[in-house]
């Protein structure tokens, strides 16, 4: 089942990077670190997705 997932914001707690990703699956690829300060702080929102959807898919991502 292809859970459509949407715009995947990921801020930078480090430096206030931010970048929005689209997401057309649930197939979830997102950046490990942030690309401007190499930073591992990301913070991950979902802009149109339950909270507990995202935790359950970034579970089977990591
Ligand atoms: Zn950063």
């Amino acid at each position: 089942m292809v859970i459509p997932i949407g715009n995947i914001k990921v801020t930078c707690l480090d430096c206030g990077w931010h970048k929005v990703i689209y997401q057309p699956s649930d197939v979830v690829f997102l950046p490990k670190s942030c690309q401007k300060c190499k930073g591992v702080r990301l913070e991950t929102q979902m802009l149109n997705t339950p909270q507990s959807l995202l935790q359950k898919l970034l579970k089977l991502w990591r």
